[in-house]
């Protein structure tokens, strides 16, 4: 089964689910609540349509692509199995869903997980049974036992013109502090080393509920980026800050990462650099000063890693507008960017926007942006050749082990080679020394 969850255990009598994930990070935490009560419930998760009694399929709606690929899983899953809830993102498009796949069980939005909980009961009605596996503490869990997505939120208060997800994901709803905590605290006694918060915009948890003071291990904690990043550090392990908008509050959680409380390591997506652009794009945050503001920021924390994803070809972006974004991105030098050309998303507004950029164009902005950034990213690699870092060991293999330094978020960056690193563990920190870098990975030895 393609993007399949795998089997979590295997008991004859038990209701036997199938499970397809697809999307972005926020969308596999769905998954793994799901996959939880599902589990809770005595559901079996198996890893074949034949041996599934139904299939659940969580879908992606974000963009072009990412539709067709979950219009495909639905398909396919139809096809091999016959029995398909889908929820998620691509939910919210039911029509969509009805017009191709008139046979589906349930279409249910993203988070959603009492419909899909409902659709499951309906589809194959759960068998609970006194010699069940107790589930563990900290739940299903769809990434490697040592790092873990946190969400501390739901939903977004902006309304970026090229974006649909408020509209399938709602306005901001932020967990209270402690629950988040909480969890974070299970993770960690779980074997987590590396919490990874994730929300559709970080800097922004807590204003829906204003800042609203919870308390957890005997101290008052707000409700708030902060105070959440401070509350995080007193577990010892690695957070992670994903989505975090430069607004002026950023600048606090500095001194947390000068300290080593939480990573040096900033996603901020920033998606163009010039004020025009940025205005049609009705991005959140002050763009003013924005390299002033990372001038500071490496100044406090010499070693910060800041990534950041891009948008070229965006309707009416002259060539003046992109060059001004190449001459940001070589003054700013990020150390990671993932970069995108521009393309329309059904519903979002953008589609009706003036000066929509021929494809060729695009596509030649893309190459160019992406030779920029490969020379500026190489180049910092270059620079920490011959010394030592801290790296989480993620993987092993008969010729060394693969792991992550602060610098390398799992899944959409580089990663530290370890030549000699056989005997590891997942899971194990080890100081390496960088013997050599390309444009993505770093290669060295144990230290
Ligand atoms: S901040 Fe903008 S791009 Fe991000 S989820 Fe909200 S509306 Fe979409």
């Amino acid at each position: 089964m393609k993007n399949a969850v795998n089997s979590t255990t295997s008991r004859e009598s038990s209701p036997k689910v199938g499970f397809v994930s697809l999307g972005c990070p926020k969308a596999l935490v769905d998954s793994e609540r799901i996959l939880t009560q599902l589990k809770v419930e005595g559901y079996e998760i198996v890893p074949s349509y034949g041996e599934a009694d139904a299939v659940v399929v969580n879908t992606c709606g974000f963009i072009d692509s990412a539709v067709q690929e979950s219009l495909d899983a639905i398909g396919e899953a139809l096809h091999e199995n016959g029995k398909v809830i889908v929820t998620g993102c691509l939910g919210k498009r039911s029509e969509l869903i009805r017009e191709s796949y008139p046979d589906v069980l349930s279409i249910s939005g993203p988070q959603d997980y009492a419909s899909v909980m409902s659709a499951v009961h309906q589809a194959i009605p759960p068998t609970r049974n006194k010699f069940l596996d107790l589930v563990p503490d900290i739940g299903v869990k769809l990434t490697p036992k040592h790092y873990a997505y946190l969400k501390i939120s739901e939903g977004c208060n902006h309304r970026c013109s090229f974006c649909i997800i408020p509209s399938m994901r709602g306005d901001l709803v932020s967990r209270p502090v402690d629950q988040v905590l909480m969890e974070a605290e299970k993770l960690a006694k779980g074997g987590v080393k590396e919490l990874l918060v994730i929300s559709q915009d970080t800097s922004a948890y807590g204003v829906d509920v204003r800042y609203a003071e919870r308390e957890w291990r005997g101290k008052s904690y707000r409700t708030r980026m902060t105070e959440l990043c401070e509350g995080l550090s007193e577990l010892g392990i690695w957070t992670r800050l994903h989505y975090v908008y430069p607004y002026p509050h950023v600048d606090e959680i500095m001194p947390l990462m000068a300290d080593g409380k939480i990573l040096p390591y900033l996603d901020i997506p920033f998606q163009h650099a010039s004020p025009r652009i940025l205005k049609l794009m009705k991005r959140p945050g002050n763009v003013d000063k924005t390299l002033e503001r990372i001038q500071n920021w490496r100044r406090q924390v010499p070693d910060l890693t800041i990534r950041s994803t891009f948008i070229v070809g965006f309707p009416g972006e002259t060539d003046a507008e992109f060059q001004e974004l190449l001459g940001f991105l070589r003054e700013a030098e990020l150390d990671r960017v993932g970069a995108f050309a521009y393309s329309p998303v059904d519903g979002a507004k953008a589609n009706d926007l003036p000066g929509q950029i021929d494809e060729e164009l695009k596509e030649d902005r893309l190459e160019q942006f992406m030779a920029v950034q490969a020379e500026i990213s190489a180049a910092k690699l270059q620079r920490k050749v011959g010394s030592t870092i801290k790296v989480l060991i993620d993987e092993i293999d008969a010729d060394g082990a693969w792991g992550r330094s602060s610098a390398d978020a799992p899944e959409i960056d580089g990663a530290v080679r370890i030549d000699d690193g056989q005997m590891l563990k997942p899971g194990q920190f080890v100081d390496v020394l960088v013997e050599e870098a390309d444009a993505h990975d770093l290669y060295g030895r144990l230290a």
